[in-house]
């Protein structure tokens, strides 16, 4: 497995590569699980060469985030890595991603970024965007393969190669949870154990409420959905603190009425300073 470390280099191994090769490529920060392993895997059965980069990307965090604390475990993504044989990792420093002064970014429609997550996280999908722009452009043509779990990136990855016309074709892929249902992600390691147990009742809740929806005949209230879904989750346990439980049309549009097929439930909730986001397709 190569490991790059700068843009230059993962253009060099691009270039040095024949033109009909088919590139597959798994952007992620890291702290590696079996959700991004599942990545790994579909794009390598999907493509000749398999690119992977691990970068903690400081700005798609605000200030008051996580982002000194985010778990960083490169030792063990790298034993990952190379047993699943993926042929080369970028690793890129942050002053190689963001050369000072910054002066560009990727500009998000408001309409969009004051939804859901956006709407708590100021700045994040702007640096998201920003951030998987950059790789793209040094990966080159590729297949890129990311995670329904974070659907509202998804949806605006997809956005923003047609508004860009970037040659990535996106691969969206199904949430894997553990055991208990609890959506795999690399916070869940911050969890303390108390919290671990309590967490896979935000999946639990969430199937709950899905059922509620398609008994109602369509009908969307916002405000009552939120109520239901911070009560359910209070009468398990007082840790929860619900950020928005919020549904959506599979574009991320908002919609007054539910048309089943073509909904997403989304989540974010606190356990401790743990923010966990979820969502379920219905
Ligand atoms: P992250 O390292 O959290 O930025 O995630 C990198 C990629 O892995 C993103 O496309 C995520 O949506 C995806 N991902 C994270 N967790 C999961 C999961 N549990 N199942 C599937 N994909 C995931």
């Amino acid at each position: 497995m190569q490991v790059l470390t700068s843009p230059d280099s993962v253009r060099a191994f691009r270039e040095a590569l024949p033109s009909d090769m088919h590139m597959g490529f798994v952007p992620t920060m890291g702290a590696l699980h079996d959700g991004h392993l599942s990545l790994v895997r579909a794009s390598q059965q999907q493509n000749d060469i398999t690119i992977v980069s691990i970068f903690v990307n400081p700005l798609q965090f605000s200030p008051s985030e996580d982002f000194s604390n985010y778990p960083r475990t490169w030792d063990k993504d790298r034993q990952l890595l190379e047993a699943e044989g993926v042929d080369a990792v970028f690793l890129p420093s942050g002053d190689d991603m963001y050369p000072e002064p910054l002066i560009t970014t990727v500009a998000v429609a408001q309409a969009f970024s004051s939804r859901a997550c956006g709407a708590f996280r100021p700045n994040h999908f702007e640096g998201v965007a920003t951030v998987v722009l950059k790789l793209f452009q040094m990966v080159g043509p590729c297949n890129a393969y990311f995670g329904l779990k974070d659907y509202q990136q998804f949806i605006l990855i997809k956005h923003m190669i047609r508004d860009f016309n970037l040659p990535a074709t996106l691969v969206g892929l199904p949430t894997r949870r553990e055991e208990d249902g609890l959506a795999m992600s690399s916070r869940n390691t911050k969890l303390t154990p108390e919290d671990r147990e309590l967490a896979p009742a935000i999946y639990k809740t969430l199937l709950k409420i899905r059922d509620r929806l398609l008994a109602g005949n369509g009908a969307y209230n916002p405000a009552e959905v939120f109520d239901s879904f911070c009560r359910e989750l209070a009468n398990v346990s007082n840790q929860f603190r619900v950020q928005y439980l919020q549904c959506y049309d599979r574009n991320f549009e908002p919609i007054t009425e539910m048309v089943e097929g073509d909904c997403v439930l989304v989540a974010a909730v606190y356990l401790g300073d743990v923010r966990l986001i979820d969502n379920i397709l219905f």
